[in-house]
């Protein structure tokens, strides 16, 4: 079975080890987003992508959902003794060398699908792990003016640094119309049994990949099952709240299904305790099914994977 996935970081990450878990033997392909990468001393940083190669590598902290473990942070506070910024993105040591290495395969010209490539053959993830785009697309925060008119920030500045707490006015993926789909991106969108939307965030990670020319044309002509990252009214974890405010959908299982559509999205899986978004009339056309969906441990996740395949073969009749 050939499953294709859309892909954030921590949620993403934390649903293809219950994935991978309940379907060993398929064919996973994992298209990630990079509209949240970031260039830091110079540094070429791909949170997303990172948090999905060191999870299913191995490599990844399992307290901080990201990064690599065992870290240390010689080199930021060698940095920092320079008074060289920023001071708000946490870099660790280890995880630097995969940016190091990174960057370099981009200078050297490379696109950044070859270089993932390179970084996944030590990591072995399991997956075929592809950038959604070789082209450069950054989510811009517009954050509302004070006098001056209205201020753009990188999003990890917003994220990080602001801790989403200053209510974003929009989302920008600057690059993103301009961009062209990864080698392999169309083709396991197109040759997959089925396509998965994990818990990831709708806005600032499903969004990118789906605003990349020709991506959300191929998703639509797909059996489509998500998985709702919205319980009970609220993230998980993170502040997906802050950007679905922003866009104006209500942060709740309903309200992502029908910010993505029956267009797009077949099958929709919610918590028991969103199990009302069944009647949702917002929701028509889209099958919803409610079961625990905390991904508390890789049984619990496999799980939630096991009920996402049984709707989408459901869908597939
Ligand atoms: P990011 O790029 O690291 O922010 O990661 P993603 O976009 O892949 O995923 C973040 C989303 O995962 C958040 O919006 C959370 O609501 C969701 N999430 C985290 N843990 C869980 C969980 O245990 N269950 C569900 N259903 N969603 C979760
Ligand atoms: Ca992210």
């Amino acid at each position: 079975m050939r499953i294709t996935l859309l892909a954030g970081g921590v949620g993403a990450a934390r649903f293809l080890r219950g994935l991978m878990a309940e379907a060993p033997d398929a064919q996973l392909t994992v298209i990630g987003n990079t509209a949240d990468d970031i260039t830091l001393f110079g540094l070429h940083v791909c949170p997303d992508l990172d948090t999905v190669m060191y999870t299913l590598g191995g490599g990844i902290s399992e307290e901080q959902g990201w990064g690599r473990d065992g870290d240390t942070y010689s080199v930021l506070s060698e940095l920092a003794a320079y008074g060289a910024g920023p001071d708000w993105f946490s870099l660790g040591d280890r995880d630097i060398a995969t940016h190091i290495h990174r960057t370099s395969m981009l200078a050297a010209g490379l696109p950044l699908s070859s270089v993932t490539r390179v970084l996944c053959q030590r990591w072995q993830p399991g997956v075929e792990l592809l950038p959604m785009s070789d082209d450069r697309v950054e989510t811009h925060v517009v954050l509302p003016g004070q006098g001056e008119g209205e201020r753009t920030v990188h999003f990890q500045e917003w994220w990080v640094r602001m801790h989403a707490q200053v209510p974003a006015a929009a989302f920008v993926f600057a690059g993103a119309a301009e961009a062209t789909p990864a080698p392999g991106v169309i083709e396991a969108i197109e040759n997959a049994d089925v396509v998965l939307f994990p818990p990831s965030n709708p806005v600032v990670s499903i969004g990118p990949v789906l605003a990349v020319p020709g991506i959300a044309d191929a998703v639509r002509a797909k059996t489509v099952v998500g998985v709702s990252p919205i319980i009970g009214g609220a993230p998980v974890r993170g502040m997906a709240d802050a950007c679905l405010a922003a866009i104006g959908v209500p942060a709740t299982a309903a309200g992502v299904a029908a910010h993505y559509g029956p267009e797009l999205l077949a099958g929709w899986l919610v918590d028991d305790q969103d199990k009302q978004a069944a009647d949702a009339p917002e929701l028509a056309g889209i099958a919803v099914r409610a079961l625990p969906l905390y991904m508390t441990g890789v049984p619990a996740t496999a799980a939630i994977a096991r009920a996402a395949l049984a709707l989408a073969a459901e869908l597939a009749r």
